[in-house]
């Protein structure tokens, strides 16, 4: 029988129709399939573009497709079903943000880890005049040959792993202010651990009554490298009040952290009064050999030295004047006026209205 010449039906025609859309549907399926499995690159260019892509999907709330392709499968806790209604819910609260933006700063590779640092834009409105804006690093996993988002809770501030190469002193004085923080008040008081990994301290020619300093230079600080000056004076002083010094800036360092990824709002002279309250903290901790160590450099030796007297004048003066008012127990009379004081301190000091006069 000659198949060329052969007249076909209606019902055959269709047929034919029907496999030939079958047939080429499927090679595309599998097309799309292999793919979407091709290989990404384990370097930063590949986890920026799968960055990029995931900006996407949650930019258009493509649930389905970022359940499939960039979630982790360690995070694959539920079933698919059961994660779409969920991220339908999720996207149902999210009251008042009309576009969510989302860019890639820096990117940290580490083996089979990737830190993405966001960039991140809550629209408030289409045109996007209304915004608020938010970091967080985002980490990812290179899995079956393909990055994968994991989604935490746990967001850090602080990537690396180990600390810059700094002077051994200014080790002993970080150390000496987690080891008599915590014993005196557990772990609340004493910022976390992983803070130290990312601040680089060194001694620099500070002068004009400046004892140390932290300051976010654009150019040169990033949140993975945050500068902590120390007037070389310190050359001199003991770890004692190299600590003090260092806790105040390590504050400094802690509220930066605050205000870059938590959003939180603390003006220039709140910074610095939360900083000399911290301060005054750490010297309540100190053990008795080293409070007698301060008192008799204070009153035995007369000394002008300006890192004792800003001790004295807080943990003496200040004191003093709030239990004269309030007596010796501790209470919310006795916070208050040390407060009170400490901010008046600030707000009055000509240094600090320089200071807080840009920012
Ligand atoms: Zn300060």
């Amino acid at each position: 029988m000659n198949l060329i010449n052969r007249k076909y039906t209606r019902l055959e025609k269709n047929l034919l129709l029907i496999v030939t859309i079958i047939v080429a549907g499927s090679l595309l399926y599998l097309l799309v399939q292999i793919l979407g499995k091709f290989p990404e690159n384990r370097d930063e260019a590949g986890l920026r573009k799968k960055f990029e892509k995931f900006a996407e999907v949650v930019q258009n709330h493509d649930d389905a497709y970022f359940y499939d392709n960039i979630l982790s499968k360690s995070e694959k806790k539920v079933s698919r079903e059961q994660f779409l209604i969920d991220a339908s819910k999720r996207a149902g609260q999210q009251q008042g943000t009309v576009k969510t933006i989302q860019t890639a700063d820096k990117i940290t590779i580490d083996g089979d880890v990737g830190y993405v640092l966001v960039d991140g834009i809550n629209c408030k409105d289409v045109a996007c005049d209304q915004k608020t804006e938010w970091h967080v690093y985002r980490k990812w996993v290179y899995e079956d040959n393909v990055w994968h988002i994991t989604i935490t809770n746990d967001h850090p501030y602080c990537i690396r792993d180990n600390p810059y190469p700094m002077p051994p002193e200014f080790s002993r004085a970080l150390s000496l202010i987690k080891q008599r923080l915590t014993q005196k008040y557990g772990t609340g008081k004493y910022w976390n651990d992983s803070l130290i990994n990312c601040v680089e301290i060194q001694y620099s020619n500070l002068g004009n009554d400046t004892e140390g300093l932290f300051t976010f230079d654009s150019n040169n600080s990033s949140p993975e490298k945050l500068s902590i000056l120390v007037d070389r004076s310190f050359q001199a002083k003991d770890d004692i009040l190299t600590a003090y010094l260092l806790d105040h800036e390590m504050d400094h360092v802690n509220n930066y952290y605050l205000k870059y990824f938590n959003n939180m709002k603390i003006s220039c002279y709140d910074d610095e009064i939360y900083a000399f309250e911290s301060q005054l903290v750490f010297i309540g901790s100190l053990n008795s050999g080293e409070l007698d160590s301060l008192v008799s450099r204070i009153y035995l030796m007369n000394t002008n030295d300006p890192t004792l007297s800003s001790i004295k004048l807080m943990a003496n003066d200040f004191s003093g004047n709030a239990i004269s008012r309030c007596g010796r127990n501790a209470s919310t009379c006795y916070t208050n006026t040390m407060n009170d004081q400490i901010s008046n301190m600030v707000m009055s000091s000509p240094y600090y209205q320089k200071q807080c006069s840009t920012r």
